[in-house]
C-alpha cells in the first residue's frame, strides 16, 4: 500500500523561498575583494538570486548547461549556487588552487557554457581563456567601478547582468533527481573526476549538516565557513542557512589568523568548518597575539586526520568543541562526525581526547561497513581493519560522463579509505589504501605515527610515507615541518614515539623540511613526497 502523502520536489530553489519567507531578515556578512565588508539579508539573496537566474536566461543558458565559477567565499558566489541551480542549470565550481592544465581539462571535460570570476583570479582566467573550448562568456563578480582592465574577449560584469534584471523570476518545478551541481576531486591519480550532485541529494545534505550532532545551525548561531565553496560545496553548509536561518558569515580572500579572528570577533561567529591546516595557522596566530573568538563553540575539523594536540589545544587553551568531520567530495561530503556521547563528556579530558582523534560515527543517511581483501565483511570491534565502504543518498554512484560504476555490484561505494569501528560505533582511518606502509608483512598506520609526532612540542606539521626497502618491503620515514625557531633532534622525535608505538613501527629516520606539499584542498601531498624521498 501507498502512503498518502504529496510528492512535493526537493528542490533547492526551495531552500532559499524557505529562507527568505520566514528567516528574511538574517543577515550574510562577506569580506568582499574589493576591500570592504559586505552585508545583506536572506531576502536580499533571494531576490539577487533571481535577477541572477534572470540574467542566465538573457545570456541563453538553459536546464542542464554548465555554469562554472572561480571564487572565494562571497555573498556573489553564494547568488550562483541558488541562482543557476534553481534555474535547473548546473552551478560547477572550479578550485583555483588546482595546476591550470588541470583547470583547462576540468573546464572543457564539464563543457561550461559560462565561467564567472571573483577578480583575484582574472589573470589566472587570462592564462587559460584561449584553451578553452566551450565558454563562451567570463563574467567577472564585481561592479562597473572595479571592472579590470583586461583583453579577454566576450567580458561582462556581474552587477551590469543583474541591474538590468527583475527580481521576479519564477522558479521551474522539475524532478529532484535532476542534477544541480559539479565538484570535480582532485584526482591524485589519472584526471580529475566529476561528482555531480542531484537537488534531492543537496536537499538531504543539508538537513544533515544542520543536526545538532553535526553543526547545530540555527537562528541563533553565525557560522563562517572557511572551508571553501569550491571544496565540496564548503561541505554542503551553504545549503543548510536558509533551512535554518542561520547567520552566515563569509571571509572572501581573507583567510589569514589576523584577517579570520576579525572578522569572526566583530560578527559573533559562534561555529566554523575547515581542514586541520588553517586551524593550526589560527591557532599560532591566537598564542602570539593572545587572543581569541570568545563566542565560538564550535569547530568541525576535517578532510585529513585532526592532531591530538589540537583538539586538546583548542579544549584546555580556548574552550572551543572540536568535532572531527570525515566524508568525501563523492559524499557530498558528510560521512561520519565525531561527536562525544553524554557520558564521555564527563571523561576525564586525555580519555576524550583519545576519543576525539577518531573520525567519528556515521551521521544518519549514510551506512558503513568494513571490509578485508576478499570483499568479506569484518567485525566492528575497534580491531579488525579494512577498507571502509558506504553508502547513501548523497553518496555518488558514478561520475560524470564516466561509463562505469563507481560503486560494487552490491552498490557500495569503495572509500579508498582503511579503518577500524567499533562497537559504539566509532570510525577510525588508519590510512589511505595507497599511503598504508607495509613492513615485514606488518601494516603501519602513517596517520597513528603522523598524530603522535604533532604531539611533539617542537613540531608544526608531520607526514610519515613508505620508503621501499629490500628487507622489509617498505619502512616509515617521518618529515617534518619543525615550530618556528624550534630545532628538534632525530634522536628527539624518534625517542618521543618508544613505547607509545610498537617498536617495529618507530619510522627509521626524520628529514626536517621548511615546507610540506600541500595540495588544491589544503592536504600534505603525499605523492610528491614519495617522488622526493623514494
Ligand atoms: P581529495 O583529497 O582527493 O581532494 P576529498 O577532499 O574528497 O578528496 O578527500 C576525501 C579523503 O580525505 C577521504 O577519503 C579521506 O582519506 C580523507 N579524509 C577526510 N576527512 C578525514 C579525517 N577526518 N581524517 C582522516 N582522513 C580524512
Amino acid at each position: 500500500m501507498q502512503g498518502l502523502m504529496m510528492d512535493r520536489q526537493l528542490l533547492i530553489s526551495s531552500l532559499i523561498e524557505h529562507g527568505a519567507t520566514v528567516y528574511h531578515d538574517r543577515e550574510i556578512v562577506s569580506r568582499t575583494t574589493e576591500g570592504p565588508i559586505h552585508r545583506y539579508t536572506l531576502a536580499d539573496l533571494r531576490g539577487r538570486s533571481k535577477q541572477l537566474a534572470g540574467a542566465l536566461t538573457t545570456l541563453g543558458v538553459k536546464a542542464a548547461d554548465r555554469v562554472a565559477t572561480l571564487a572565494w567565499n562571497g555573498y556573489r558566489h553564494v547568488e550562483l549556487y541558488f541562482g543557476v541551480s534553481g534555474m535547473e542549470a548546473i552551478c560547477h565550481t572550479l578550485n583555483p588552487r588546482l595546476h591550470p592544465s588541470q583547470l583547462i581539462y576540468i573546464l572543457n571535460h564539464a563543457e561550461d557554457r559560462f565561467l564567472f570570476t571573483d577578480l583575484t583570479f582574472v589573470p589566472l582566467v587570462e592564462a587559460i581563456a584561449d584553451q578553452l573550448k566551450t565558454v563562451e562568456g567570463i563574467v567577472v563578480m564585481t561592479d562597473a567601478e572595479h571592472m579590470p582592465d583586461s583583453k579577454l574577449p566576450n567580458l561582462l560584469c556581474y552587477e551590469d547582468l543583474l541591474s538590468a534584471e527583475d527580481d521576479d523570476f519564477e522558479w521551474p518545478d522539475f524532478d529532484e533527481n535532476t542534477a544541480s551541481s559539479l565538484c570535480y576531486t582532485s584526482g591524485t591519480t589519472g584526471h580529475p573526476k566529476g561528482v555531480l550532485y542531484s537537488h534531492r541529494s543537496s536537499v538531504l545534505h543539508a538537513f544533515c549538516v544542520s543536526l545538532p550532532s553535526v553543526l547545530a545551525l540555527s537562528e541563533s548561531e553565525s557560522f563562517l565557513p572557511v572551508v571553501p565553496m569550491f571544496h565540496a560545496n564548503a561541505w554542503g553548509t551553504p545549503y543548510a542557512i536558509p533551512m535554518t536561518g542561520t547567520k552566515l558569515v563569509l571571509p572572501g580572500p581573507g583567510l589569514d589568523g589576523a584577517s579570520l579572528t576579525e572578522l569572526m570577533r566583530e560578527e559573533g561567529v559562534t561555529s566554523t568548518a575547515g581542514v586541520p591546516t588553517v586551524w593550526s595557522g589560527l591557532l599560532d596566530y591566537w598564542r602570539e597575539h593572545d587572543t581569541s573568538v570568545p563566542t565560538l563553540k564550535i569547530m568541525i575539523i576535517g578532510g585529513s586526520a585532526v592532531p591530538r594536540s589540537m583538539v586538546e589545544a583548542f579544549d584546555k587553551e580556548f574552550g572551543i568543541e572540536v568535532r572531527q568531520g570525515w566524508g568525501m567530495t563523492e559524499m557530498s561530503p558528510i560521512g561520519a562526525v565525531n561527536m562525544l556521547k553524554p557520558e564521555q563528556r564527563a571523561a576525564p579530558a586525555e580519555e576524550r581526547y583519545d576519543i576525539q582523534i577518531r573520525q567519528g560515527r556515521a551521521v544518519y543517511g549514510v551506512e558503513m561497513k568494513i571490509v578485508d581483501a576478499e570483499g568479506n565483511t569484518l567485525p566492528h570491534d575497534g580491531e579488525a581493519f579494512g577498507e571502509l565502504k558506504v553508502r547513501g543518498p548523497w553518496v555518488s554512484r558514478s561520475y560524470y560522463r564516466e561509463e562505469n560504476e563507481a560503486v560494487d555490484d552490491e552498490g557500495w561505494f569503495p572509500t579508498g579509505d582503511v579503518a577500524t569501528i567499533d562497537g559504539d560505533g566509532y570510525m577510525q582511518i588508519t590510512d589511505r589504501m595507497k599511503d598504508l606502509i607495509k613492513s615485514g608483512g606488518e601494516w603501519i598506520s602513517s596517520i597513528e605515527l603522523e598524530n603522535l609526532a604533532m604531539s611533539h612540542p617542537d613540531v608544526m606539521q608531520a607526514a610519515v610515507i613508505g620508503i621501499p626497502d629490500d628487507k622489509w618491503t617498505e619502512r616509515p620515514l617521518l618529515i617534518v615541518k619543525p615550530k618556528p625557531g624550534a630545532t628538534p633532534t632525530k634522536e628527539d622525535l624518534l625517542g618521543f614515539f618508544k613505547g607509545k608505538v610498537a617498536d617495529w613501527s618507530i619510522p627509521d629516520d626524520v628529514v626536517m623540511v621548511d615546507e610540506l606539499p600541500i595540495g588544491g584542498t589544503g592536504k600534505v601531498q603525499k605523492s610528491e613526497l614519495r617522488k622526493t624521498y623514494a
